[in-house]
């Protein structure tokens, strides 16, 4: 029997629509939902993530500030623009799309970015709120991770989650929120042991890897629920996750495809952040 196809792409229209009506009523009261988006340099796939945040962005009522830097801009000059943002009173959220050209310091760009319009979750003061069970900006995949959880009705406390890849945009945040949620977690990484062990004994698997296919399908438990928020393109243009979904698909309750899984939920909990901000900052 084949599990639930989880769409991801229905999910997020949801979650837009709700978003679009939050930034309504907020922008009855005269206050309107703005985001800041820095794009430094012309790396192709990063414009593409651009434009379709702004198409989305204007379909759920969230204004887009869009402020596009050459390559040659300097730590300095992009610096100086995040003060600048940080201290414009009409600004809510800020986005640096990553990565950044060569010579430019991520870290250092993303820590002077105010915590309180940090709609990426990436200060380390969000960080540190996740860490503590109290998150303000989660970061926005593994938010939307979550959301898909919660569509699908899963059983998260006392549930066996296991996380793969511990990246601080994807895996750690994942396995942070899903402690939270009362799952019993184990973040896997490139020195786990025994990988298709671990994943054997799961309910929840979620794959953030960069692998294609690397997680096999029968390693999956019969009923487990499995994210792959992996995205790999293949010598043929094809695009496939970090799991094997046609075997994963025969043993689990409830399965992502990529694309069309986890991916279109990271805009929509992006601007679901930037409308949280507007209220937090502004209502
Ligand atoms: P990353 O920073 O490269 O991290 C990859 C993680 O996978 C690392 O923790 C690494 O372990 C682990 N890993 C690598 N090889 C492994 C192996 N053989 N066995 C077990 N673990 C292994 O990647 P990322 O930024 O988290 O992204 C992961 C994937 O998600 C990518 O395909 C990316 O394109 C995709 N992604 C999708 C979205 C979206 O859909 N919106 C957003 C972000 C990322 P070590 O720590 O030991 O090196």
């Amino acid at each position: 029997m084949i599990g639930q196809i989880i769409d991801g792409k229905a999910v997020a229209a949801r979650l837009r629509a709700e978003v679009a009506a939050a930034a309504s009523a907020l922008r009855g009261r005269q206050i309107v939902p703005t985001l800041a988006v820095v794009l430094v340099g012309d790396d192709p796939a990063s414009a593409v993530y651009v434009r379709s945040k702004t198409k989305a962005a204007r379909e759920a009522n969230v204004d887009i500030r869009d402020h596009k830097l050459p390559a040659t801009t300097s730590q300095a000059e992009l610096m100086a623009l995040v003060v600048t943002l940080n201290a414009d009173p009409i600004v809510d959220g800020i986005l640096v799309q990553l990565p950044l050209p060569a010579g430019l310091d991520a870290d250092a760009v993303l820590r002077a970015i105010d915590p309180d319009k940090d709609v990426d979750g990436l200060h380390p003061t969000n960080l540190g709120y996740l860490a503590q069970g109290r998150p303000v900006f989660a970061p926005c995949t593994p938010s939307g991770c979550m959301r898909l959880l919660q569509e699908v009705g899963a059983e998260l406390a006392g549930a066996r989650a296991v996380v793969i890849g511990r990246s601080v945009l994807v895996g750690k945040p994942v396995a942070l929120l899903l402690s939270n949620a009362n799952a019993t977690v184990t973040l896997c990484h490139s020195k786990t042991r025994d990988l298709a062990g671990e994943v054997r004994r799961a309910d929840i698997v979620v794959a953030a890897i960069g692998r294609p296919e690397l997680v096999r399908g029968e390693w999956i438990r019969e009923g487990a629920i499995v994210l792959d928020v992996g995205v790999n393109r293949m010598p043929d243009g094809k695009l496939v996750g970090d799991v094997e979904f046609s075997t994963a698909a025969q043993r689990a309750r409830a399965i992502t495809p990529v694309p069309g899984g986890v991916g279109p939920m990271t805009i929509a909990c992006l601007l679901d952040n930037t409308v949280t901000a507007a209220r937090r900052r502004r209502a």
